[in-house]
């Protein structure tokens, strides 16, 4: 583990009665992809504010390199962002909006030009200088947005939402960009998103966050594949959750039949929920299978078809296959010991005190 740039420590913030921030902490390592990913007023951009110097925190200490932080005003804080509406200013040029900040720090016109021509090169904008920024398109709006924070060479860019603006298919080449930018830049980027597919496709590391509270961190693999709770296995991409019963160590009860887990460390006969990712399950006939569900509907998605079944005590599944099923058929749903995660019912969604 490297040194960590920046630390919260036990961070709650409220804007007058109402608590957004409840006894935050967590660590980001320097040169990492990062992404805050949760809900709709979640607290992802007041963290994002409280690192940038926009907000001060309630309670806690905010560490920048070992300092704390809380009270060092935003323009003295190695941290650049890059908001969601991209925030340029319509009445410069490319060059005047990348040049802004170099221009209010004094810096030498000729030091300003190299800056701003070396951060356009690093967003492939060069030759765009004279542009006005009317005469852009979505996309070098983003990347003009992100030059501007480059070329104040920040330890930290802060990117809220920067991507929300743009249609899919220019979203999709821009994660690449800014995924290959940042892993050729080396430096640190705290994402905010409210999209799954986003997060797990663009971080090293993600934190999930609900009602004020981080629900759970790790790469992007482990949230994938062991959500700590409903909350984050429904939040990050659909889920199949079953109640069960955890006989022993590497053995789960569902449905009155014992199935083969890769889980460990719960109580013996703890009732639990069993996840099993849709993509994860195979339709077969219904003596092959494991459990028997009636097929209800389906939706073709375009790379598969998304098929819901009931089983016979009335649970839900979603099976992401490439095969069309036959509405009202019952079926077999057969998954391996490795597709089967559990979770303790009680973790679900942490509430404030
Ligand atoms: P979104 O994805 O919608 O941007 P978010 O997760 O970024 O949401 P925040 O913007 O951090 O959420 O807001 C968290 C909560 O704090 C929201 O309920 C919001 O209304 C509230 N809030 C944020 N800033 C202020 C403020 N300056 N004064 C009062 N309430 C605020």
């Amino acid at each position: 583990m490297t040194k960590p740039i920046i630390k919260f420590e036990n961070i709650s913030k409220s804007f007058n009665e109402t608590k957004v921030l409840n006894d935050v902490s967590f660590d980001i390592e320097e040169g990492r992809f990062y992404t805050l990913l949760g809900p709709s007023g979640c607290g992802k951009t007041t963290i994002l504010k409280l690192i940038a110097g926009f907000e001060t925190p309630t309670k806690g200490n905010i560490l920048f390199n070992d300092k704390v932080i809380n009270k060092v005003p935003a323009n003295n804080r190695k941290v650049n962002t890059v908001f969601q509406d991209y925030a340029l200013f319509p009445h410069l040029n490319v060059f005047d909006n990348v040049a802004f900040g170099l221009k209010i720090k004094k810096l030498n016109k000729n030091v300003i030009k190299t800056k701003v021509d070396e951060a356009l090169k690093l967003v492939k904008l060069e030759g765009y200088q004279n542009r006005e920024i009317s005469e852009m398109s979505g996309g070098q709006k983003q990347r003009v947005a992100i030059a501007r924070a480059l070329a104040n060479e920040p330890e930290i860019i802060l990117l809220d939402e920067p991507l929300s603006a743009l249609d899919l298919k220019l979203r999709t080449e821009m994660q690449y960009e800014l995924r290959e930018l940042q892993q050729r830049l080396g430096i640190t980027f705290i994402f905010v998103t409210h999209d799954q597919e986003e997060a797990l496709a663009m971080s090293d590391y993600i934190f999930v966050m609900k009602d004020g509270k981080i629900q759970q961190s790790g790469t992007p693999v482990d949230i994938y594949d062991e959500p700590v709770n409903k909350f984050v296995a429904d939040f990050i991409g659909e889920s199949n959750i079953v109640p069960g019963i955890m006989r022993q160590d590497y053995e789960v009860e569902m449905y009155g039949i014992s199935y083969e887990c890769v889980d460990a460390g719960f109580k013996k006969d703890a009732k639990v929920d069993v996840v099993i990712r849709p993509e994860d399950i195979t339709i077969k006939s219904v003596s092959e299978g494991r459990v028997s569900a009636k097929v209800d509907s389906q939706l073709f998605r375009g790379v598969h078809y998304e098929i819901c079944c009931y089983d016979e005590q009335g649970n839900e599944w979603i099976i992401q296959t490439t095969k069309k099923a036959t509405i009202g058929e019952t079926v077999g749903l057969d998954f391996d010991s490795e597709a089967i995660h559990i979770m303790l019912p009680g973790e679900t969604e942490e509430e404030f005190d």
